[in-house]
């Protein structure tokens, strides 16, 4: 390709990412802040620079893949110079607020910035279903594009820099709750004497059937009338029923009473009639 990239932060994801580069036919320098963690890349072709100041100077693309926030800034500050004229992608997890003042410090020191957010687990990278989520440069987007998909599937959502990770964030809010309704139904049928592991067979069919129903939900809050679409009203919800057994088999209601009070204050404020869509009224105005 030509181009000469390089890779600041070999850890478990760091290390994925400058492996697919190097693969991919890019010539790839490597730095770590500890020893010994260049050397897998290095026998595949990587080239090791002693520090990072070398690692920004060897190339025009820097990729950053640190531990957080602070770790970006304390890598890159002294750094600034060096990185000025450059382009920097910093796939680094980090909050909405935080990618902004770190854009915002990139544009000051006169850098190209792209801010990413991994949703793969290293493993998965340069497979497809490796999702990778961009924001802030479109031109850095654009020109880099085919290097970005050596990592999985890229995807960008537009000049402020905080979108990837707002994104990638309220992907992982949708996860864990998620996670939690599966281990509270896991928790109910154990006193039955079902293994967690019979439970997630029924369970992985039957959540996956009904991630199908997002989009009706999605086109319900869209179209800001919860009246339409045919859903289940608030008041017949079976959250009771769901309560009650819970307790029956001596287990914590945590999980489901959450989804609970977000209906009861629908039926409270008069909306018991509408349908399940409308408690999205209760998470945008917390009570
Ligand atoms: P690791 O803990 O494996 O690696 C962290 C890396 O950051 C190491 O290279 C470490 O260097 C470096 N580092 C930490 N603090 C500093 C510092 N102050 N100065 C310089 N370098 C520093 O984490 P991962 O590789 O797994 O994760 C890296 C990023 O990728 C994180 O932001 C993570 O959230 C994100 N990510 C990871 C995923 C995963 O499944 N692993 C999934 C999605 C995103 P040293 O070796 O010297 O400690």
């Amino acid at each position: 390709s030509g181009i000469r990239v390089s890779v600041l932060g070999l850890g478990a994801m760091g290390s994925a990412l400058a492996g697919a580069l190097v693969k991919g036919g890019y010539a790839t320098t490597v730095w770590n802040r500890s020893a010994g963690k260049a050397d897998d890349l290095v026998a595949q072709g990587a080239e090791a620079a002693a520090t990072a100041g070398d690692a920004v100077r060897a190339s025009q693309l820097v990729i950053a893949c640190l531990l957080d926030h602070a770790s970006v800034h304390e890598v890159f500050d002294p750094l600034s110079d060096e990185l000025a004229g450059r382009t920097l992608i910093n796939v680094t997890t980090t909050s909405p607020e935080q990618s902004r003042e770190f854009a915002a410090w990139a544009a000051g020191a006169g850098v190209a910035y792209l801010d990413g957010g991994i949703m793969a687990v290293p493993h998965m990278i340069g497979q497809p279903e490796s999702s990778i989520l961009y924001s802030g440069s479109a031109d850095v987007f654009e020109r880099y594009k085919p290097l970005l998909d050596l990592w999985g599937t890229s995807s960008y959502f537009g000049e402020d820099a905080g979108l990837a990770s707002l994104y990638d964030l309220a992907l992982l809010a949708g996860m864990y709750v998620m996670f939690a309704g599966f281990l509270h139904g896991a928790a109910m049928v154990a006193p039955a004497g079902v293994t967690a592991g019979e439970f997630a067979a029924r369970a992985t069919p039957w959540l996956t059937a009904m991630t199908g129903a997002f989009q009706g939900l999605a086109a319900v809050v869209d179209g800001g009338d919860y009246t339409v679409g045919g859903q289940q009203s608030l008041e017949f919800s079976h959250l009771g029923d769901l309560l009650a057994a819970s307790s029956d088999q001596g287990i914590g209601t945590e999980v489901v009473a959450m989804v609970q009070r977000l209906i009861q204050r629908q039926i409270d404020a008069g909306h018991g009639e509408e349908g399940f869509a409308r408690i999205i009224e209760s998470i945008r105005q917390p009570g």
